[in-house]
């Protein structure tokens, strides 16, 4: 009985032990949490609107073409779905950097959105609706039976929209690159481009130069002349989100 009684002690006394140490232990890290919380509230709360507001922003980015669908060649026998491809998903690794959610219309030359013209514009529509897109960016080369004409080329929905300004935005940090000519932005209220015409997105179609001139080509095609493609069109539309949050 008396040993009993004194392993029964011993017992309470652990476990009163372990009731300060845990008790110790709570009151520990409510304190810390208390502590962070009202040293730096603000800071805490500022961190998450950002983040919050940076992965707001959607932009789809759409390589024109792909698959069975080519596009327009260069005369060394270049695809166009191949380069816009390329520069699409470059511009989209230099948005994700920072901080942009990016939807791709297609990642690779194997997928099929559709099983016409028509149905395969349609599906890049889908995409950028499905996903809320703020900003929608499709991707081409341009063609024409003039070898000499040349230059970026920029579509958009209709003047002085924010379509129009993404745009300009765009043609303007290309033509930075000096590598070809400014020509006039289209307008597909005028000519109506699918792409554009039904999307709720601020959208933009460029064409960043002509196949069939023998310069604009020899830039398009080269590794680095798609990177510094990229480059600039992903820094317009760094700025243009910067410029319509004013
Ligand atoms: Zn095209």
């Amino acid at each position: 009985m008396k040993k009993k009684r004194k392993r029964y002690k011993i017992r309470i006394e652990r476990l009163a032990f372990s009731f300060s140490v845990i008790s110790m232990l709570i009151l520990l890290v409510l304190n810390g949490a208390i502590s962070i919380f009202s040293s730096s509230k603000g800071k805490v709360n500022d961190t998450t609107l950002l983040v919050k507001s940076k992965q707001s922003f959607v932009v789809c980015i759409d390589p024109g073409h792909g698959a069975y669908d080519r596009g327009t060649e260069s005369a060394s026998g270049v695809f166009e779905k191949d380069i816009v491809l390329k520069v699409g998903l470059k511009v989209g690794q230099i948005l994700e950097n920072n901080n942009i959610k990016v939807v791709y219309t297609r990642k690779d030359d194997e997928t099929i959105l559709g099983s016409d013209d028509r149905e395969d514009l349609k599906k890049r529509v889908q995409i950028s609706h499905d996903n809320k897109a703020d900003v929608f960016v499709s991707i081409h080369c341009n063609s024409y039976k003039d070898a000499s004409i040349k230059g970026i080329e920029l579509w958009c929905d209709e003047p002085n929209t924010k379509d129009e300004l993404l745009a300009k935005d765009i043609q303007n940090e290309l033509y930075k690159l000096k590598y070809t000519e400014k020509r006039n932005i289209k307008y597909q209220s005028n000519s109506p481009l699918y792409v554009l015409k039904n999307n709720d997105a601020i959208s933009a179609l460029v064409e960043i130069g002509y196949l069939t001139n023998k310069d604009d080509s020899k830039f398009i095609t080269s590794k680095d002349g798609q990177a510094k493609c990229a480059e600039a069109i992903a820094k317009a539309i760094l700025s243009f989100k910067e410029s319509i949050k004013k």
